[in-house]
């Protein structure tokens, strides 16, 4: 077992900042992502704690106890001793041995007893669905199937640390579904700390203990799911993460006049929302703060007819998805996406009412940071 701590970690390819001044202590025994869009560094971070990748003269990166890069006094430990499982989107598979004996290739070096190779490699192929496929070749199997071996040759070795990046990007749907499931488990069971990279935010809400989001190099925000997705701590995060993706109104948030000192009054758009929980920001004292105020669809009340606090709108457009249904709903100038979650028996330009569930309002600064956290 090991935690992971990179201190002010940077690296550049000739003008790019591909991680700029990193800092994260990813916990011993943590599901940790790395969610963030194409090119936002995730994959050199991960190379350069596997030491594929050797940050800009700055900065320090330790394994459990053991410092593997410092600038300052010149560590450097090879990829080969920092003791990790590394499972990448493109895998080499050995061509001329069979998917047997690619995943028992790791135990045949460490001379481990035959007949316990022989079960650990079946153990982790019946996990990962190739039970039946030991036997063959690597061109006799699919991408996906090529990209679980990849998988068992790693977990087979049981790494205190393993590293994937993007390893479940050849699979479809269903199976990606179902691969999620099964390293969630094995992580449970193994209690080893896993660093796993991904753009799909989805993948890191439903299989991480915490998530590292992350956009042109830098750490946006670094804390469970849920808080990720319900306190989104800049703009960025609160796009990047949800689907359907977030709305965003123009608004200001006031002091709530009824009692002093306790309680704001969010307008965005057209709607208005008090909230009794939150409080001015500082920074702010009593006057009234411009913001950027974000809502997630499923946090807007819809309504068939008028009731307190909910403005009209129209219905702009209505999309069933089976258990949930995504309405489009114009409110003044603006068009919004709202979920609801039984039929809303509603047509096309058929009068809503709409208001906002208030603990679930964010509201940005200027600045894209969030503020008002209830
Ligand atoms: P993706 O999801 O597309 O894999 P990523 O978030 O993993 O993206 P990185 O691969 O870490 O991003 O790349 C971060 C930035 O560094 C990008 O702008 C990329 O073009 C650049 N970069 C990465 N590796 C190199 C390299 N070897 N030489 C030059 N630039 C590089």
């Amino acid at each position: 077992m090991a935690s992971i701590v990179l201190k002010n970690v940077t690296k550049r390819f000739g003008s790019v900042a591909a991680v700029d001044k990193l800092d994260l202590e990813i916990e011993d025994g943590s599901f940790t992502t790395l969610l963030g869009p194409s090119g936002c560094g995730k994959t050199t971070t991960l190379r350069m704690i596997a030491g594929l990748e050797t940050p800009s003269n700055e900065g320090e990166i330790w394994i459990g106890d053991r410092c593997v890069y410092s600038a300052s006094n010149g560590d450097y430990i090879p990829p080969a001793q920092r003791k990790l499982g590394l499972v990448f989107q493109s895998y080499a598979l050995w061509p001329h041995l069979t998917v047997f004996d690619n995943i028992a290739f790791g135990l045949q070096i460490g001379k481990q007893a035959k007949a316990e190779i022989v079960r650990k490699v079946g153990h982790i192929a019946e996990i990962l669905y190739i039970g039946d496929l030991l036997q063959r070749f690597p061109n006799e199997l699919s991408g996906g199937q090529q990209q679980r071996v990849a998988i068992a040759r790693v977990l087979v070795m049981e790494p205190a640390v393993l590293l994937l990046d993007e390893p479940l990007s050849n699979l479809d749907s269903k199976l990606r579904m179902d691969m999620r499931a099964e390293l969630k488990r094995l992580h449970a069971e193994t209690k080893s700390t896993i660093i796993y990279v991904t753009h799909d935010q989805l993948e890191a809400l439903t299989m991480s203990t915490k998530v590292a989001v992350m956009n042109l190099g830098k750490l946006q925000q670094y804390e469970d799911p849920m808080s990720v997705y319900h306190f989104p701590a800049n703009t960025f995060t609160a796009d990047f993460i949800g689907n359907p993706k977030i709305n965003f109104f123009q608004g200001v948030v006031t002091p709530a006049r009824e009692l002093p000192g306790k309680g704001v009054v969010v307008t965005a758009g057209e709607l208005t929302v008090r909230i009794d929980d939150a409080t001015m920001p500082p920074a702010a004292g009593h006057n009234p703060l411009p913001v950027k105020v974000g809502v997630r669809s499923e946090d807007f009340v819809v309504s068939a007819s008028p009731g307190e606090g909910l403005v009209q709108g129209s219905v702009y457009s209505i999309l069933p998805a089976g258990s949930q249904w995504y309405l489009k709903i114009r409110i003044g100038g603006e068009i919004v996406t709202a979920t609801v979650y039984h039929d809303p028996e509603l047509d096309i330009d058929d009068p809503v009412w709409v208001g906002v569930k208030p603990e679930r309002v964010k509201c940005f600064d200027q600045s894209g940071e969030l503020v008002c956290r209830v």
